[in-house]
């Protein structure tokens, strides 16, 4: 049988990324797929039709690509009305939009998240999170520099020395290591601070200083290599301690989260009131309830002078790379599902187990059915 994928165009407000680029069509090729293209999906990104229709795919209606394809690759899972007997492989956020799952499940259609594919070593070219938040970490230094009225490198000029930009990056996982090389390639003083303690060698083997706060002894290493929720009173420390060094930065770029939970809130609308006139904050957990109090998604606020920025989907800004990067991790994670041209969902292996969100008419993910109360 052979396998039938296909590609339809993304419909979230302001989705310029599409599932999958010319360029990663070599694996599908490999794998003997019949790959539908709806028209227009690349175009935002840079791909136009012809493009695809180089590489074989058949550019057609949503309906035809619906009809013909029996995997669905997509950057967000659509609603599955029409998917029954279908897959979907998708970013879905099912941690935060248990829903989708539920939705799956009725409809008789499979659903394969990209955020659930484990942080293994065997996995690590399906991670599709990091390569997006390698892009948000990078655009948010560049919004930032964009957004400053002064300059981020020192420059010594016959007008006079100007001092380089001192930058903090709160929460260095993957974007927000990226944001401190970008900050620091942009010549500005760099430092950081995360609560999982094995990134302070991190922060610093990027030439940038790790910020050290008393945390009074709370645990903040969870599982999988992810921080655990901090109590109320070691976020107030950290807050408490924060304050003074935050209030002598130029830009303070956030990127704090923690799996499945509201982001914590580590700048207050008072530490706000603290920074220089003309400062900028960019809050990459905006879409997450924000890291700073004044934050709103998608906007910009301006508070007591100070620039605060909520970019909501900054992947979604630089949509060609974007794209590339996650349609590879997307083939990859495909190639390892598909036996014998059609999907292979047995859960003996770790990546499908743990990427397989609905199936068979159920949710079978144990963290999904936990969180939507059912069987268990
Ligand atoms: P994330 O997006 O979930 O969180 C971003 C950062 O916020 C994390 O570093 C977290 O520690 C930090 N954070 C949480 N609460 C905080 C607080 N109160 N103050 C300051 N910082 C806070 O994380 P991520 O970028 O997706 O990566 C998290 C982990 O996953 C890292 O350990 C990373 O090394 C690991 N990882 C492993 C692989 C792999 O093995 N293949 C791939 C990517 C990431």
């Amino acid at each position: 049988m052979a396998l039938t994928v296909g590609v339809l165009k993304e419909t979230f407000p302001d989705e310029r990324r599409v599932a999958l680029t010319p360029k990663v069509f070599d694996v599908l090729q490999k794998l003997g797929a019949d790959v539908w293209v709806e028209a227009g999906a690349g175009v935002q990104a840079g791909f136009p039709d012809a493009d695809y229709a180089a590489k074989g795919a058949h550019v057609a209606s949503a309906d035809e690509v619906r009809g013909n394809a029996s995997i669905l690759l997509q950057v967000r899972a659509p609603q599955p009305d029409g998917l029954k007997g279908r897959a979907c492989i998708a970013f879905c956020d099912p941690l935060s939009n248990p829903d989708i799952a539920a939705k799956y499940a009725a409809a008789g259609a499979t659903l394969i998240s990209m955020e659930m594919v484990p942080r293994i070593s065997r996995a690590q070219s399906m991670d599709a999170l990091s390569s997006m938040a390698s892009i948000a970490g990078y655009k948010a230094v560049i919004l930032a520099a964009a957004s400053l009225p002064r300059l981020f490198p020192m420059m010594t000029t016959a007008a006079g020395t100007i001092p380089p930009a001192r930058v903090l990056v709160i929460g260095a996982g993957v974007a927000g290591l990226q944001a401190i090389a970008t900050a620091r390639r942009l010549g500005s003083v760099v430092s950081g601070f995360d609560v999982r303690s094995a990134v302070r060698e991190q922060i610093e083997s990027l030439g940038a200083k790790f910020v050290d706060i008393n945390l009074g002894g709370a645990k903040a290493e969870g599982e999988g290599g992810y921080a655990k929720a901090l109590d109320e009173e070691a976020l107030r420390l950290q807050r408490q301690q924060m304050a003074t060094f935050m209030a002598e930065q130029d830009v303070v770029i956030t990127t704090a989260a923690v799996p499945g939970k509201k982001a914590p809130v580590l700048i207050s609308a008072e530490m706000v009131r603290a920074m220089a006139p003309g400062s900028v904050i960019v809050d990459l957990a905006a879409e997450r309830g924000g890291n700073c109090e004044l934050t709103k998604c998608g906007e910009t606020v301006v508070e007591h002078g100070v620039t605060i920025l909520g970019p909501a989907n900054l992947p979604s800004t630089v949509p060609s790379h974007a794209s590339q990067m996650s349609a590879r991790n997307i083939v990859t994670l495909l190639k390892q599902l598909v036996q014998a041209g059609a999907l292979n969902l047995a859960t003996s292996d770790e990546i499908t187990r743990e990427s397989l969100i609905a199936a068979n008419g159920e949710v079978v993910h144990p963290k999904i059915q936990a969180l939507l109360g059912v069987n268990v």
